[in-house]
This record gives C-alpha cells, sequence and structure tokens, in this order.
C-alpha cells in the first residue's frame, strides 16, 4: 500500500478551497500552511496565462526530513504517509533544511514543526484529506497507488506526470499533470513581499521577526543569471528566458527567512574554537613540544568552555528548548545532529578526564586520552558538514570540500587561541614558531578550499545563485573584506613578520577568529535566502 497525490492542473481553478479545508482541518494558524495555491502568471497581454499550483509536502519514499530528524518526529507510515509527532519535536528546523519542496513550517502556537500530513486520522477511518473532499473540480486525487484498480494508479498509468526536484532523489509521491515548470521551479519566478491580494511586508506568525529578511530579490537572482550566462549566450538556461518573458508570481505563501540565524553560525564557530584549540594541543603534545601545567590547563578549560558555549546556543536555537535532551534520550541514529550530539557529550567528558589526569599526573591515562579526545575533537570538527549535507534544500552545502572546510576552520581557531594565550601566559618561543606554521599552513589551505567552492561549477541554478550574491552580490562586502582580507590575507602577512612581538600575536589572532566567524556567518545564511518553494 502506498499513498499519493495527483494535482491535476487542468482542473485547478485557483480556488483555494484545499488550502482553507486544510486549515480548518487542522487548526493552522494565521501565516503558515500545509497546502497552498501559489500563483504564477507567464507570458504578455494578450497571450497571458496564470497558473496555479497547489504545494505541500510530497509524501517522499526517501525523505530528507525523515533522515535528519534527530527525535523520530517524523516517520514514514507503513501505507507511505509521512506523518509527525508533535510531542516529540524539539523545533530544531532540521526538516525544514532538509526538505526542498518548502512543505514544514514551526506552528506559531505549539513551537513544533508540522506539515501536511495526508488527513491520516480521516484515512485511518476510511474517509479521504479534506482538500480532495472539497475541491469543487476533483483536481486533487488521491488513493493508493499500489491498487491497479484505484483512480490515481489508473491516472499515473495513462497521464504524463511530473514532480518537483526529481534531481533531490527523494522520490516524491506527489505527481502534478500539466504542470509548467515556470510553476514548479522556484528560482523560475521572484519571491516578493507583496502579491496580488496582500502585503506580507510586515511579516507573518513564527515568521514575523523575520520580516526584513526575504529571499534574494529579483535583481539579485537575474543578475546572477545574466552574469552568468552573458545576455546573448544562447546556451542561457530555462531560467534567463523564463524571466526574461517576464513570468511573475503573483501570489504565494509567506517567506520563511532565515531559519538558522547568528546562533548556528555561532555554534559552528565555538565549535570550531573547542575543537581546535584541543587538536592543536594534540598537535604540540604529539610533536613533543610541552608547555607547563597552567598553559595544558588553561587550553583544556578555553576548549572546556567554548563546548559548553557550543551547547548552549545549540539549545538556545531550538523552538522548544525544554526538550533539548531528547536529541540525547530519544535519538534517531541516522541524523548528524544525534551524531554531532554524542561527539560534544563524549569530547566534554574526555576534556574533563583529561584535566583530571594532567592535575593527578596519571601519565599512562593521560596519553591514552589524548589519542581517544583527538579522535572525537575531528569528529566534533567536521560533524556539521555531514549535518548540512543532510539538509538536502540547500545545494550549497552538499559541497564535498565543507569537512575540509571546518576542520581547517578548527585548525586555525586552535591555533589563534593558543597564540593569544601563549601571549598572556607563557611566551614559549618554541610554541611560537609551531603555531606560527600551523597557522600559515591552515590559512593556506582555507584559502585554497575557498577558492576552490567558489571557481568550482555547481550543478545547480541555486548553489550558484549562491556563490554569485557571496562574491559579487549581498555578501560580497563580507566576503572580500571580511573573509579574504581580514580573515586570510592580513594574518598572513602580519605571520611574514620575522619576529613576532606580542602585539602581532595578538592582533593576528584576533583577526583570524574574526574572518572565521564572518565565514561561518555567510556559509551559514547566504544558502538560505534562495527560495524552496
Ligand atoms: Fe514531505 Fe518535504 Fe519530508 Fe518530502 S522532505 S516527505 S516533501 S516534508
Amino acid at each position: 500500500m502506498k499513498y499519493g497525490f495527483i494535482i491535476d492542473n487542468r482542473k485547478c481553478i485557483g480556488c483555494h478551497a484545499c488550502t482553507t479545508a486544510c486549515k480548518s482541518e487542522h487548526d493552522v494558524p494565521v501565516g503558515v500552511n500545509r497546502t497552498w495555491v501559489k500563483q504564477v502568471e507567464k507570458g504578455e497581454f494578450p497571450n497571458s496565462r496564470r497558473l496555479f499550483s497547489v504545494m505541500r509536502c510530497n509524501h517522499c519514499t526517501d525523505a530528507p526530513c525523515v533522515e535528519i530528524c534527530p527525535v523520530e518526529a517524523l516517520y514514514v507510515r507503513e501505507d507511505g504517509i509521512v506523518d509527525f509527532d508533535k510531542r516529540r519535536c524539539i523545533g530544531c528546523k532540521s526538516c525544514m533544511q532538509a526538505c526542498p519542496y518548502d512543505a514544514l513550517y514551526i506552528d506559531p502556537e505549539t513551537h513544533t514543526a508540522a506539515k501536511c500530513n495526508y488527513c491520516a486520522h480521516r484515512i485511518d477511518i476510511g474517509l479521504e484529506p479534506a482538500c480532495v473532499n472539497v475541491c469543487p473540480e476533483h483536481a486533487i486525487i488521491s488513493g493508493d497507488m499500489d491498487d491497479p484498480h484505484s483512480e490515481i494508479a489508473m491516472l499515473l498509468s495513462r497521464q504524463q506526470v511530473s514532480t518537483r526536484k526529481p534531481e533531490k532523489a527523494t522520490r516524491p509521491n506527489l505527481y502534478y499533470i500539466d504542470a509548467d515548470d515556470v510553476s514548479l521551479i522556484a528560482s523560475n519566478t521572484e519571491k516578493s513581499d507583496a502579491y496580488f491580494w496582500s502585503s506580507q511586508s510586515l511579516g507573518v506568525g513564527h515568521f514575523a521577526k523575520e520580516a526584513e529578511k526575504l529571499a534574494f530579490s529579483n535583481t539579485d537572482v537575474v543578475d546572477a543569471l545574466m552574469k552568468m550566462n552573458g545576455p546573448g549566450d544562447t546556451h542561457k538556461p530555462k531560467t534567463v528566458e523564463v524571466l526574461m518573458d517576464k513570468a511573475k508570481r503573483i501570489y504565494d505563501a509567506p517567506d520563511k527567512g532565515i531559519l538558522w540565524g547568528w546562533e548556528v553560525s555561532g555554534y559552528v564557530w565555538t565549535k570550531a574554537i573547542s575543537a581546535g584549540t584541543f587538536l592543536v594541543l594534540f598537535l604540540l603534545w604529539f610533536f613533543n613540544k610541552p608547555g607547563n601545567a597552567m598553559m595544558d590547563y588553561t587550553a583544556l578549560g578555553v576548549s572546556l568552555v567554548f563546548l559548553a558555549l557550543t551547547g548552549l546556543l545549540l539549545v538556545l536555537d531550538l523552538d522548544q528548548p525544554k526538550r533539548f535532551h531528547y536529541v540525547i534520550l530519544r535519538p534517531q541514529w541516522n541524523s548528524w545532529l544525534v551524531k554531532g550530539g554524542y561527539a560534544i557529550t563524549v569530547f566534554g567528558g574526555l576534556l574533563t578526564l583529561l584535566i583530571a589526569a594532567r592535575f593527578f599526573d596519571w601519565q599512562g591515562v593521560y596519553s591514552g586520552a589524548m589519542w581517544a579526545t583527538g579522535t572525537v575533537a575531528v569528529v566534533v570538527a567536521i560533524y556539521t558538514a555531514f549535518l548540512f549535507a543532510q539538509a538536502k534544500g540547500r545545494d550549497f552545502w552538499q559541497s564535498p570540500t565543507l569537512a575540509i572546510h571546518m576542520l581547517v576552520h578548527s585548525i586555525m581557531a586552535g591555533a589563534a587561541v593558543l597564540l593569544f594565550l601563549n601571549f598572556l601566559l607563557g611566551a614559549f618561543e618554541e610554541w611560537e614558531s609551531f603555531l606560527g606554521l600551523v597557522l600559515v599552513i591552515s590559512i593556506l589551505v582555507n584559502a585554497v578550499t575557498i577558492l576552490f567552492e567558489m571557481v568550482t561549477t555547481h550543478p545547480t541554478q541555486d548553489a550558484k545563485t549562491v556563490v554569485y550574491s557571496i562574491t559579487r552580490g549581498r555578501y560580497r562586502n563580507l566576503f572580500w573584506v571580511g573573509i579574504v582580507l581580514v580573515g586570510n590575507i592580513l594574518p598572513l602577512i602580519l605571520l611574514t613578520v620575522p619576529v613576532m612581538s606580542p602585539v602581532i600575536m595578538v592582533l593576528t589572532a584576533i583577526l583570524v577568529l574574526i574572518g572565521i566567524y564572518i565565514t561561518e556567518h555567510v556559509w551559514v545564511e547566504a544558502p538560505q535566502r534562495v527560495a524552496l518553494s
């Protein structure tokens, strides 16, 4: 048994009855939607058309929202319906980043994720979903696709159908008849704050605070497409032609803005400092460059404090912060949020053990714990790259270099912190030159990684748009001044000064840490400005 939907665009009249029936059936608050009708106008008078597309959860066979959810709040039923349990949800918003179809929202009343659940409660008693029941045109067809006698199975066998974003390999179970790419592909039309019958400039519901953070403006997207392809380029992608055709989104659900804000870029930064401080301490120990007890305690303490800050920021970002322990106690092991949560916990325990072993002079324990902590520190440094890769909605995060990028950032941050501590506490000359060398190598690797990210040909239009926004669009100042100059070039220049004065040491460390934060901020935020629906 496998339930699915067909949206028959030949019949839809854009009356919004499905939207309102769904709202009423599930008490969906104002400003958020489980299903909605996107309206796009295409062409120019008199050859213009208005297209309606019903948008909702696609009940994917390989649902990325289910895979990323750390607490099994989202799950696939035996009949193929992707359902959710709000009592388990911690409000981490990972599912919203993972869903390529923009199907989920945070309920402003329960502060938990929600979406179309195929009216599972109605299905269980033999009824059809509310939207199917109410549609005056029978434009929404539901049913068991495995039953060859069902209407949906017969339509699927006879009609040509399309799905949204098949390249995401989610195997959606929502099919459109007579759909137009201008509607189904989000980047083909501008996302705006003012539509046909509505102005959303003040924001609504849970996303009111995100009011000014709307997705890329039309100028950003068109500029990106035109500059990448050139106005006269005959190979320009269809998106440019469509935009030139003046396709216009005239009605849609509100933009959800930035889902992961400063707390997430902050946590990636504090995590880099925590893991990196230990990793560089490990390198000093491995290459037999001992400091003194005070340096060791301080470095381990800094690592532990920034780890605690990482946990705090993670909890702060949750919409249900009191449920943060569900990640550890009710884990869904496929989620990298869970693997990361455990890595952070184990890392904290090992750092504490190391402090105790140093204090009580347990030499055997100390060296064993150093190796174990070093291994876990690498996991702590890079697991977020795998979490971001599970966020299938964000094309730019699918980059294979993200793990290297995070590891290198950790080493840079660690070397910078230890350089700073060296100035404050000990001034071991041997450390100074070693840390300088680690910084130079890691900055060079970082620069190459960033260069690779920026010049490599990204496979999708959304990822290309993000690269454009970073290097030439909205984030260009942060990129060229904050990341390239402050975070990489200036520290490199300072590190080439033959004798490092304390002022240079401190300045280098501060510039590197600022550069890393700005990079995390841009890398976390820019991809979220691309509209998913
Ligand atoms: Fe629905 Fe999106 Fe999850 Fe697919 S990924 S099942 S569309 S919420």
